[in-house]
């Protein structure tokens, strides 16, 4: 019986499980086409999501909402994202760090590199710095040259407002190395903040300018030593930089060709100016009072003529030896950056 009753009960075993199996097969599908469009939702609304946001991967679309002329080579481009963007990339890029996008030229296909600051156009040509905690969803500000045969620039000096641009980004370019220096006690940490030395020619002082206005808490005091044909062509960043020279943040040094202070002709004036290195351990702690800057790391950035000039060649993406005014003060590779 048991032998006889065994195939008939697997049998209607076997049918119930083919039936169970069968409702469970659908219900797997069901579920498992339920599971699948969940998930290929989710990649969709995701990707989308994130597609919508600056990122190295893709180009996303910007508005311009603000194209002013500060004199015939430099102007000042506002840049406001097609969607707001959730990443506040200024408190992420904080700790030291330097950083562009890059902008799409359509027609010709080429993109170049720029450097954003976290300035905003009011109204009536008014420029201010993004309040206190804000990133404006997104808004980048640009300070620009055009060169008379150079292809991107030009080109975006020249299109309306509210006309549409893609970027790309954001890159780090340079991040502040962290100095550590040995406590009495003999631990060994990292300096909160550090004076810098900068030298900067033209637009080359947009890495700075974003220094100065984002990565507040890393360094110290700044002595800059900038190149210009004249100070009025730094247009709104002229303002910032005198009132960050009130508040004792940084000394400022204009070297004015046009007022034939080139500082090719001058070197003897730059080199007074300019202390040699300090290292970590042997530069003061942070005296907001004291008047002098005692920098550990010096930035060049401008023209490779200029880079030149201020500390030797710089051979693409290898820095190159140090030379030229800087070698003269005994700075070397080990506390120089020749910035792009
Ligand atoms: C990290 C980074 C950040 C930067 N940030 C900024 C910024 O904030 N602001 C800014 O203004 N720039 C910035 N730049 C520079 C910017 O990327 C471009 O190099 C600059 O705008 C010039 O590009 P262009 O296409 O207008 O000119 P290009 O076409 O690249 O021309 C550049 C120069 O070459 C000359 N030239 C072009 N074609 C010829 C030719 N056939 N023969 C001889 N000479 C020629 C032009 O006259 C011009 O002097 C940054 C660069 C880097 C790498």
């Amino acid at each position: 019986m048991r032998i006889n009753g065994l195939p008939h009960r697997i049998s209607i075993n076997t049918r119930l499980l083919r039936i169970s199996s069968k409702s469970r097969n659908f219900k797997w599908a069901a579920s498992g086409s339920a599971i699948t469009t969940s998930i290929l939702a989710y990649y969709y609304f995701n990707e989308k999501r994130h597609s919508n946001e600056l990122s190295p991967d893709h180009f996303i679309p910007y508005k311009i909402t603000y194209n002013d002329e500060i004199d015939s080579e430099h102007f000042m481009l506002e840049l406001t994202p097609a969607r707001p963007q959730k990443i506040d990339w200024w408190k992420a890029m904080s700790s030291g760090k330097l950083w562009s996008i890059e902008i799409k030229q359509p027609e010709i296909m080429v993109v170049r590199n720029y450097t954003p600051l976290p300035l905003e156009h009011v109204g009536n040509g008014q420029i201010r710095t993004f309040p206190e905690g804000s990133f404006k969803d997104g808004k980048l500000f640009f300070y620009l040259k055009k060169y008379k045969h150079g292809e991107v620039a030009r080109w975006l000096s020249k299109l309306p407002e509210g006309h549409t641009v893609e970027l790309r980004g954001p890159y780090v370019d340079y991040e502040m190395p962290s100095q550590s220096i040995s406590s009495s006690a003999g631990k060994v940490k990292d300096r909160v903040s550090y004076d810098v030395v900068t030298f900067t020619a033209g637009t080359g002082i947009a890495p700075v300018a974003q220094m100065l206005l984002t990565n507040k808490a890393h360094f110290g005091r700044v002595l800059m030593l900038h190149s210009c044909g004249a100070r009025q062509e730094l247009g709104p960043l002229q303002p910032l930089l005198e009132e960050a020279q009130n508040n004792k943040r940084i000394q400022l040094h204009y070297y004015e060709s046009r007022h034939g202070r080139d500082i090719r002709k001058i070197p003897y004036e730059v080199l007074a100016l300019l202390p040699t290195p300090y290292s970590a351990e042997s530069a003061p702690v942070e005296e907001n009072s004291a008047s002098t800057v005692n920098p550990i790391l010096a930035l060049v950035c401008g023209p490779d003529s200029y880079i030149n000039t201020v500390a030797g060649p710089k051979y693409g993406l290898l820095q190159g030896p140090i030379q030229g005014i800087l070698a003269q003060r005994s700075w070397n590779n080990s506390n120089v950056y020749k910035l792009s």
